[in-house]
């Protein structure tokens, strides 16, 4: 990593203006270990040992640039920006909203869908997951409105469903029958309201949607809904 002015980094991690992290340093309120600075245009190198050490107001400093969260995102909660009613965003510390480069979400989850929910500031990482080139398999539970028939499986396989107003027929998709009514379904892509559409194209209706993995990540089971965490070197590489 190149050094860079503190009052730049900070100011794209949302603590303040430029003049306010100057002000923040002359106070000696930013400190390096117990080291403090003399202005905001004092140069630090964003490493590790500068994500272990920096504190401001004896708090460590959020994620650097270039990070990710897993969520375990609740139904009910949006994962656009414009829609009204509850956003994701408001499960993360308010000054996130101000960070350049902004958190974005991996993919999306509907509204109403919960799980496993990633996001990146990162743009190459995002890509290299959510990319249809890589066809990073998702892990869905699905609790259905009716009985599956039995040839749900075989249909999802072959991989010739047609959504309706699209052109393109699905990619081979793998379910596993939990129940009547529940199912685990893995999808090598992600299509708008997909699970949804796919189970409506056979007759039956989506009641309840969690996304349990994505590739070999999967939901921690301590991670409760509307918690997240900061993922690891090794969480983001069990994804490939
Ligand atoms: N498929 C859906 O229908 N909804 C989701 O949120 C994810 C996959």
């Amino acid at each position: 990593a190149k050094p860079v002015r503190l009052d730049k980094l900070l100011s794209n991690m949302g603590y303040g203006t430029r003049k306010e992290i100057d002000a923040l340093a002359r106070y000696q309120r930013i400190l390096l270990g117990d080291k403090g600075f003399k202005s905001g245009s004092d140069k630090v190198t964003p490493n590790e040992d500068l994500q272990n050490r920096l504190t401001i107001d004896d708090k460590p400093v959020d994620p650097l640039p270039g990070f990710a969260v897993m969520l375990n995102k609740p139904a009910g909660v949006t994962c656009s920006r414009k829609d009204s009613g509850t956003l994701i965003t408001e499960l993360f510390p308010s000054r996130w909203d101000k960070r350049d480069p902004l958190l974005s979400p991996i993919g999306r989850l509907d509204k109403e869908t919960s799980g496993l929910l990633l996001l990146t500031d990162d743009g190459q990482l995002n890509h290299r997951v959510s990319s249809p080139k890589t066809q990073t398999p998702k892990r869905y539970h699905v609790i259905l409105d009716r009985d599956l028939n039995g040839d749900e499986d075989s249909i999802f396989a072959a991989g010739e469903l047609m959504l309706e107003s699209e052109t393109k027929p699905l990619l081979p998709a793998e379910l596993s029958a939990l129940g009547k009514r529940e199912a685990i379904l893995t999808l090598h892509e992600g299509r708008y309201h997909q699970v949804r559409r796919m189970f409506a194209a056979v007759g039956n209706h989506v009641n309840a949607l969690h996304r349990e993995s994505i590739g070999g990540l999967t939901l921690p089971e301590d991670l409760q809904q509307g918690q997240w965490r900061i993922m690891s070197e090794t969480d983001i590489s069990a994804i490939f």
